[in-house]
């Protein structure tokens, strides 16, 4: 498909400006590259780029995607394990901490997840209501059972958080 008012349709180099578009350079650096606007990018990207163009991008962000989720998962699986050793170790506030990245890797796994399955709903995702955060919610407040301050200014952090999102 093109567009004779597309600026990449129109131009000499379209080929390189879409081999340029599907190697994963952002849409900025694409239309500064290129001298042009970044929305012609985009446009050219969203309305004009054939099937099989469109095949090389999807394939290419599930791969990076999928990467993402293999590291984040691992991340996970350490600071799990770093709270399981403090919280043994009666360390409240690395149990805190430990916490606190725990949770900022569930909200990135329930974003990335949501991105890959492309499902509309991604942008009203609410990070409170996934079966993985409320599963570590409870054991977050479980192991905190024995720091009872610590306990209770979790449950207001998480609560304060849980209103806003
Ligand atoms: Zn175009």
């Amino acid at each position: 498909m093109s567009d004779a008012r597309c600026k990449v349709c129109t131009h000499p180099e379209r080929g390189l400006i879409e081999k340029d578009i599907t190697s994963g350079m952002s849409n900025t650096r694409v239309a500064s590259h290129w001298g042009m606007s970044k929305d012609s990018v985009m446009r050219h990207k969203r309305a004009h780029l054939s099937a099989a163009l469109k095949g090389v991008i999807a394939r290419r962000d599930t791969e990076s995607g999928t990467r993402a989720l293999d590291r984040l998962e691992g991340l996970y699986g350490r600071a799990e394990g770093i709270l399981d050793a403090a919280t043994e170790e009666g360390k409240a506030s690395m149990s805190l901490a430990a916490i606190k990245e725990l949770r900022g890797i569930v909200e990135l796994l329930a974003k990335l997840t949501g991105e890959l399955d492309e499902r509309p709903t991604v942008q009203v995702l609410n990070v409170s209501t996934s079966p993985e955060w409320l599963a570590t919610r409870d054991t977050l407040m479980r192991a905190l059972m024995p720091f009872p301050d610590a306990a209770q200014a979790v449950a207001q952090a998480l609560e304060a958080g849980e209103g806003r999102g």
